[in-house]
């Protein structure tokens, strides 16, 4: 079975528009998503504009602010600060990465909780490993309703994640947890990591290496997410962290580069935005 993050998420952001449709009348606006990019990485423009696309598709109003690679670390807070203040903004996002001479780490834990819906505010990544309501990180988050909606059965089983970043991995792993999964984490210190992702029953990989996990690494039947995106050296097409041809046959279930976990996280991004509107209005 191949999960295709396409097909989900359209259907997802098709009942989001329903809704978003009633809010006019109920609270007399739509909620809205200010994107901040600064610089022009052609995969940030791209991200960007993804999100400005499907905030088009769901209703939300999006407004993308560009600044220019050269801004000042001291500018962009002042920008974050005045988002914060404006009752009319519900969702803020800074697209990372920053330049180097910005830390994203100060810029991050300048927005308004309230508003993160990246969730990557630490306190919202506190909340997450307290098991507190919070707003959870897209990208883990949509990998949970994949899962969902393939109808894979989590509690007790064994998982693996391979990556332990703090925007995929380690949320991943702690959700996985909260379905009550077996997790083990492996990074680029695992000791012989092929024998670690055999034991998988759900494997789910987030490195950024393409093709790095092969047919020899996944056991028969395995549930495979790949998170990875990357360009493939040899076609320079995208493809995953996983060798999807190659694994496809032994899976039980995956998801396809592209195609897969990334429309699921921009629609959660969209549910993330929905969600802020609404509790400031609750
Ligand atoms: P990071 O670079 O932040 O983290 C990579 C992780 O992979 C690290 O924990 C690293 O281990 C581990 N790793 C690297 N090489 C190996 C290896 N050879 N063996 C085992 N582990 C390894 O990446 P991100 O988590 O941000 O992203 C991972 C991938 O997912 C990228 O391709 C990115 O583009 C993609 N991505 C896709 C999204 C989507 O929506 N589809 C969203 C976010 C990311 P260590 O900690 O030891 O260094």
């Amino acid at each position: 079975m191949i999960i295709s993050g396409k097909e989900l998420s359209a259907r997802l952001k098709a009942d989001m528009a329903a809704e978003v449709a009633t809010f006019p009348a109920r609270y007399g606006r739509v909620p809205h998503l200010a994107v901040i990019l600064v610089g022009e990485d052609p995969g940030s423009v791209s991200y960007v504009t993804g999100k400005a696309k499907a905030s088009a598709e769901v209703g939300i109003r999006n407004t993308t602010i560009r600044r220019p690679d050269t801004i000042s670390e001291e500018e962009l807070l002042g920008i974050v600060a005045e988002l914060n203040a404006d009752a009319g903004v519900d969702g803020i996002l800074v697209q990372l990465p920053l330049p180097r001479h910005i830390s994203e780490e100060r810029v991050i834990a300048a927005i308004d909780k309230a508003k993160d819906v990246d969730g990557f505010h630490p306190l919202n990544v506190a909340a997450l490993w307290q098991k507190q309501p919070c707003t959870l990180p897209c990208t883990p988050k949509g990998i949970i309703k994949m899962l969902k909606a393939a109808g894979v059965e989590l509690a007790g089983r064994e998982a693996v994640v391979v990556g332990r970043s703090n925007i995929v991995g380690l949320p991943v792993a702690k959700l996985l947890l909260d379905e009550n999964a077996t997790v083990t984490v492996a990074h680029s210190r695992t000791r012989d990591l092929a024998e670690v992702t055999r034991r998988a029953e759900i494997l789910v990989v987030a490195i950024g290496r393409p093709k790095f996990v092969t047919a020899d690494m996944v056991a028969e039947g395995a549930v495979v997410i790949d998170v990875g995106v990357n360009r493939d050296p040899e076609t320079g097409k995208l493809c995953g962290d996983v060798d999807y041809a190659a694994i496809e046959p032994k899976a039980s279930v995956i998801t396809p580069v592209p195609g897969g976990v990334g429309p699921m996280t921009i629609c959660c991004l969209m549910e993330n935005t929905i969600e802020c509107f609404l509790r400031t209005r609750k």
